[in-house]
């Protein structure tokens, strides 16, 4: 065959059906990497380079101002003011989100007001049994201990699990026997133990308490945490949401950070932190629509009651809870900022 007759064919080949052909490949490539990259909801908000945000909550229930003295109310503003500031102040240093939440909480870890660390509810035969985790949102590592009783700070060790152990949730004796082996501060059952704890186990009331942070640092990652000493009479080593990765606590850089608190049993039924991020990846929405969605309407419906607080990759925050009050505070990426006790 004469190979010069269909040389002019063959460059009109090369030049125009070639390219033509792979336009297909380039565009199916690009949507792909829009997709990965696909900024998170909240599209109208953009993130302020070097900002950052922060929220904190010191759990929920069905509380109002008049189930608390004047002096409560103080000290629940001031115990959420210093925490609120520290965290600030850690983040305004450039310092990462997931060593802030761990400062934050160990520091309410220590206040006997809430229901973690020392201040604990007891279980029914007398004893703290705190379970925590936390959740990086960078690389989606976590760490988590549930029923631990000699670590004076569950959320410590809950990191150290997330970035000193190949495992996400440990427990009990084992959970104690890695902390130690970490060089994290243990302590006897009775120092987390006070007369009000006794009083509350004796009177069956339970606490509201739980603590926990969301935050974004300012290198654009969240994290979140949360820690609790459970509920007030618990028995048969009955573990909550708090230490569950996808109920109590969650943090993807794509959507969200999540603390929740509330009725643990319907926390993890519902996979609450997840399943707000998920509606936010999925369904395209913001952070306080697929909160509500979750909480007043799936925990309605399932008769299950408390809320979350919550941080997108922009520095949005959101507090939804279906109880009458939520301890908590916040500063987001706008610098607002607010201490709130009750649903208004
Ligand atoms: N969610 C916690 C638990 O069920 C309790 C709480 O947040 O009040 O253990």
């Amino acid at each position: 065959m004469n190979t010069s007759k269909i040389r002019p064919y063959l460059f009109i080949l090369l030049v125009f059906a070639i390219p033509l052909l792979l336009i297909p490949l380039i565009k199916m490539a690009k949507s792909d990497s829009q997709l990965l990259q696909k900024p998170p909801v909240e599209q109208n908000v953009e993130r302020l380079q070097g900002s950052y945000a922060i929220i904190i909550h010191g759990g929920s229930g069905n509380f109002t101002a008049d189930d608390l003295s004047e002096t409560e109310k103080l000290n629940y503003k001031k115990a959420l003011f210093e925490a609120l500031e520290t965290g600030k102040s850690l983040l305004a240093s450039g310092r990462e989100a997931s060593f802030v939440v761990e400062q934050v909480l160990k520091m309410l870890e220590n206040n006997p007001l809430f229901n973690a660390g020392k201040g604990a509810v007891l279980t029914h035969e007398g004893h703290a049994e705190l379970d925590a985790s936390i959740m990086r949102g960078k690389d989606r590592n976590a760490g988590a201990v549930a029923g631990v009783r000699t670590i004076r700070n569950p959320i410590s060790a809950a990191r150290m699990v997330m970035d000193s152990s190949v495992h996400v949730l440990l427990s009990g004796r084992g959970a104690e026997a890695f902390s130690q082996a970490m060089n994290l501060e243990q302590v006897d059952n009775s120092y987390f133990i006070t007369n009000k704890s006794q009083k509350r186990l004796k009177a069956v009331v339970d606490k509201h308490g739980t603590v926990g942070c969301a935050v974004l640092d300012t290198e654009g990652n969240l994290a979140a945490g949360t820690s609790t000493g459970g509920m007030n009479n618990k028995r048969w080593g009955r573990i909550g949401d708090s230490p569950i990765i996808g109920a109590g606590t969650w943090a993807d850089n794509q959507t969200c950070a999540i603390s929740a608190t509330g009725w643990g049993e319907y926390f993890i039924r519902l996979g609450v932190a997840h399943e707000i991020s998920a509606l936010m990846r999925y369904k395209e929405i913001s952070l306080t629509e697929a909160a509500n969605q979750v909480i007043h309407k799936q925990l309605e419906e399932l008769g299950g009651y408390g809320g979350i607080i919550g941080v997108d990759a922009f520095g949005n925050v959101s507090a939804v809870f279906n109880t009458t009050g939520m301890y908590r505070a916040y500063c987001d990426a706008q610098g607002n900022q607010q201490i709130k006790m009750f649903s208004n």
